[in-house]
């Protein structure tokens, strides 16, 4: 099953950050998100896992969520099932490693979909993310002001907000970030993993 959202009467928001652990970002990242007292999904990719291990563990540490985002990064609907599994199964056993559990959550690449993948993901036990702010196309060369703004508009009760920590400059996220987070927090809202926004939904 696929979810941009979910939907809650609780006034929960779930950050999430694709493509990392990356060194240059993803400790500044989390350190917005430790200042706040805030949880964040990190959708990771198994090889920079394995380049970036001890960030890895912080994220984890922290108490936020590692999510599969493949190992290498592909689209993942022009692959063969089996390498399919490959891409999942590599990634899912590199965060079993570092969490010591299987990870809940996957993230395709390009949030790229067919038949064969939602079949694999589903074998994997996933819950398959995608977004509500895709307009905010913090990946882009896009201004801070640009991610504020665009995000802004799409929050309420159970959104899933998608960001970038680990592919190029991310100073403009990171500036939208440091401003989004307080400010939700302020209007009421608590910044919880995607797992624990899927386990308050109510219908
Ligand atoms: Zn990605």
């Amino acid at each position: 099953m696929i979810f941009n959202e979910v939907i809650t009467e609780r006034k929960l928001i779930a950050f999430t950050f694709d493509d990392g652990p990356r060194p240059e970002w993803t400790p500044l990242f989390l350190d917005v998100f430790r200042k706040h007292d805030a949880k964040a999904t990190f959708f990771v990719m198994g090889s920079h896992i394995e380049q970036y291990p001890d960030i890895a563990k912080r994220i984890y540490e922290e108490g936020h969520e590692l999510g599969n985002h493949t190992y290498s990064h592909p689209s993942l609907p022009e692959l063969g099932k089996e390498q399919q599994i490959e891409e999942l199964e590599r990634t899912d056993r590199l965060i079993s490693e570092v969490t010591g559990s299987r990870p809940s959550t996957f993230r395709p690449p390009y949030l790229a979909v067919n038949d064969d993948l939602l079949e694999v993901s589903a074998q994997f036990g996933y819950s398959v993310i995608h977004a509500v702010n895709l307009d905010s196309r913090d990946w882009d060369t896009v201004d801070a002001d640009h991610i504020v703004t665009t995000s802004r508009a799409h929050v309420h009760n159970g959104s899933i907000l998608i960001y970038h920590d680990g592919f190029g400059d991310r100073s403009q996220t990171l500036a939208a970030i440091s401003i989004l987070v307080p400010e939700l927090i302020a209007a009421g809202y608590e910044l919880v993993t995607v797992s624990e926004l899927l386990a308050s939904a109510s219908r």
